[in-house]
């Protein structure tokens, strides 16, 4: 339905900065995240990442600052017809568990500009049969809840996409299936997607560049080859030694194995 469009835009931080009362959930944050891009927000519980993410569709306003999608200030938008232009995929979607899949899939759109509301093609970019449209959330599993959620999102034809945690629910596997499903979707309709995530494995192996996120503010800032071989910020540091740990502790037991059969 999209393929071979144009990119989608670019994203501009201006020293966006969000308080509630005394907590600075965002601090001073500038950074402009490339058109067509793919960037992973990593932090610690706490650290800002989904306050810095809903400044993008104007489920927060910044307290000072600003933020720009593809060159213009989201502040003078509306803020649903905003959002009617960029996808947003969060944890648990949420479907309306007493409509069918295509009702849930077309709930943010005006029906005239979905093609009289065939889903057909939706399902079919994440990877669901067609037949599930007439089907109730009760349903499916998590994974193809999840799915339909980023059907819903990708209703609307949008060129960017905020997703906030959207595998976060999801048993290791089909989690790992559906960071990579989207991943293509991303590199196929041309994209620019931050996805915030606790996971810096995740981050790391999806994402074209890792930020790291520490009380409201960008601590690390890095492509996940240059995240891993650079000596990066502690608290980065610290979100990179739990993965970094795990693989050398399973490389140690194929080793392991590997000798115990050689011997
Ligand atoms: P993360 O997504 O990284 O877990 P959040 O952006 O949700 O972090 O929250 C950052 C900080 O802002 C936390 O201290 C949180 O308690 C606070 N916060 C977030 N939203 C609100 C709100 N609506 N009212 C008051 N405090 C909030
Ligand atoms: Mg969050």
């Amino acid at each position: 339905m999209r393929e071979g469009r144009t990119t989608g835009p670019s994203v501009r931080f201006d020293g966006v900065t969000k308080n509630y009362g005394a907590v600075s959930a965002v601090d001073d944050v500038s950074l402009t995240i490339d058109a067509g891009s793919f960037v992973a927000l990593v932090g610690q519980s706490g650290s800002g990442k989904s306050t810095l993410l809903k400044t993008v569709n104007r489920l927060v306003d910044p307290t000072g600052g600003q933020v720009l999608v593809g060159e213009e200030p989201v502040a003078g938008r509306e803020p649903y017809a905003l959002r009617r232009t960029i996808g947003y995929v969060f944890q648990n979607i949420g479907l309306f568990p007493h409509m069918t899949v295509r009702e849930n899939i077309l709930i943010g759109q005006r029906i005239e500009g979905t093609r009289g509301g065939d889903v057909g093609e939706l399902l079919d970019l994440v990877e669901l049969p067609r037949d599930f449209a007439g089907r109730r959330p009760a349903a499916l599993s998590g994974g193809q809840a999840q799915r339909v959620g980023v059907a819903r999102a990708l209703a609307g034809e949008p060129g960017l996409m905020l997703m906030d945690e959207p595998f976060g629910a999801l048993d290791p596997v089909t989690r790992d299936n559906l960071g990579e499903a989207y991943r293509a979707l991303h590199d196929r309709l041309g994209l620019t997607t931050i996805m915030v995530t606790h996971d810096m494995a995740e981050a790391l192996l999806l994402a074209d560049r890792v930020l790291v996120m520490s009380g409201g503010r960008i601590v690390a800032d890095a492509p996940p080859a240059a995240m891993l071989n650079e000596r990066q910020a502690d608290e980065a540091e610290a979100l990179i030694a739990v993965p970094r740990a795990q693989a050398e502790r399973l490389v140690e037991l194929e080793q392991r194995r590997e000798n115990g059969a050689a011997s």
